[in-house]
């Protein structure tokens, strides 16, 4: 399997040739050449494998360059019962991705078991260990810098730490996140994990990252790397919970079934598509956003319109506060039926702060064979939405997925057994569900007493030489 970039002008590459790297050195983002297809006998055999074992099915037909045995290996030290952590006292945590039926019909996926309370952890601890597999083979060693405003951030940590050959430098705006988010990545005592809280904003923070990485030379000599969203192998980690959710909703491979998918950044939605192009009989992929709405509009309209980061609104379903899609270019070179030139053309406008229409080109009627259709949410939406399904069902969900829960109750077709993706638990957003409910969430066992725990972090001003004299203080290098 070789990889090509949505923008034409880069060379194909392997698999584990693009894992550590960012965007392809012409702009755009990598993507197999072509999707490995899933035959009805796989679709058959894979039904009741576990999640590690379907993992490795899926799996092996991107990761290709890996040899089998390794793969399997990794897969399954990843997909491990110990790293998930009972997320509600009645879950089968064997499965890793359990399926909650609130009615016929009616499902709920659980993605947010794992270590850090997001469904990032279900991607995120599959590339620590890709990572520190990749880096020990090539005898290289990396230096994540990253910036976060919640879950990424916290993800990234818990998945890379105590990894052999990496160190992570993550910056987070000083004041600006819950105390228990805080607690989970401050009190990380691992030496390889280093917290950077900035006097400033998050695009402070983001800012930094960007200025660090602008400068080449620094950038090479330190060897500093990312794990953002744009990442292929976060992208592929999660077509695997696809595949489970469909197994575990339907009996047999003749049924479709729609996804429902709070969206951000759309890396989550992109991996329902690629599992769709694979063959998997998805009948609909429900794209949710908040109040930040530019993909709605984009499904609705065909305009894009994406927007700054000074007209991005703060709202309670904080993780899908973007308006800037990063893995969108991803679908777009689909649509436009792989067409580098076109895409090219589409971000050319988009890079220089712009927007494009796709209403007057062969594309837009393409559109209606891939399945999408979309909603947006609004604040007094989901608490509408918590308080429903607290009363109907005695379940509790956070605020980003019940976003998704509005959404796919309003777009769904009759007939179409709904999965909702849940994308975080609620104990992550406290506030929301007090004002919900009038109750606290429950937190996982283990996670009690998180903000007693003592903390490590450093306290740095929005200072681009600052934060370079820290991370060359710190670095491990030749
Ligand atoms: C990251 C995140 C999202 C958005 O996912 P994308 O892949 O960026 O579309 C939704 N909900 C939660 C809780 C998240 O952390």
């Amino acid at each position: 399997m070789k990889y090509i970039s949505t923008r034409g002008e880069a060379p194909a590459k392997k698999f584990t040739e693009i894992l550590l790297g960012g965007l392809a050195p012409d702009g755009g983002l990598y993507l197999p050449e072509k999707y490995p297809q899933v035959t009805r006998a796989e679709l058959d055999d894979w039904r009741n494998l576990s999640y590690a074992d379907l993992a490795f099915a899926v799996l092996s037909k991107f990761m290709t360059d890996i040899p089998a045995a390794d793969l399997k290996q990794i897969v399954h030290r990843t997909y491990a019962s110990g790293n998930y952590r009972n997320g509600r006292a009645d879950s089968d945590i064997q499965q890793i991705v359990p399926l909650r039926t609130l009615e016929p019909g009616l499902h709920i996926l659980e993605l947010s078991n794992g270590p850090t309370l997001s469904f990032k952890d279900m991607a995120m601890q599959l590339l620590g260990n890709l990572f520190e597999y990749v880096l020990e083979k090539q005898g290289e060693e990396l230096n994540i810098l990253g910036a976060t405003s919640g879950d990424t951030g916290s993800a990234a940590e818990y998945a890379m730490r105590g990894k052999r050959g990496i160190r992570v430098f993550m910056l987070s705006p000083y004041g600006k996140m819950s105390a228990f988010q805080r607690a989970q990545m401050y009190s990380l005592q691992d030496p390889n994990i280093f917290n950077i809280a900035i006097r400033g904003v998050f695009d402070d923070a983001q800012d930094l990252v960007k200025g660090v990485s602008n400068d080449h030379e620094f950038k090479a000599r330190y060897k500093i790397g990312t794990v953002n969203s744009i990442n292929w192998a976060r992208v592929s980690a999660q077509i695997v919970y696809y595949f489970k959710g469909y197994f575990a909703a339907t009996q047999s491979s003749d049924e479709s079934v729609a996804f429902s998918v709070p969206s951000g950044n759309f890396g989550n939605i992109c991996a329902g598509h690629i599992a769709r192009m694979m063959g998997l009989p998805i009948g609909q992929l429900i794209l949710a956003t908040n109040e930040n709405d530019v993909l709605d509009e984009f499904f609705r309209t065909g305009v894009y319109v994406p927007r700054a980061a000074n007209r991005t609104y703060h709202t309670s379903s904080p993780s899908m506060d973007i308006s800037k899609a990063s893995n969108f270019e991803r679908f777009i070179f689909d649509l436009v039926g792989r067409d580098a030139t076109t895409v090219c053309e589409l971000w050319t406008k988009v890079d220089a702060g712009g927007a494009f229409d796709i209403k007057g080109m062969p594309c837009w009627h393409d559109l209606p064979g891939f399945c999408f259709a979309s909603g947006k949410s609004s604040h007094l939406d989901r608490m509408k939405i918590i308080r429903e399904i607290w009363q109907n069902f005695g379940v509790m969900v956070d605020t980003h997925t019940a976003d998704g829960i509005k959404v796919g109750l309003e777009q769904r077709r009759p007939n179409l057994p709904l999965i909702c993706l849940e994308t975080a638990l609620p104990a992550k957003f406290e506030e929301s569900i007090i004002e919900a409910l009038g109750r606290n969430p429950e937190r996982p066992a283990g996670l009690e007493c998180i903000e007693k725990l003592p903390q490590r972090v450093e306290l740095m001003d929005a200072n681009l030489e600052m934060l370079k004299a820290y991370i060359s203080a710190h670095a491990m290098t030749y």
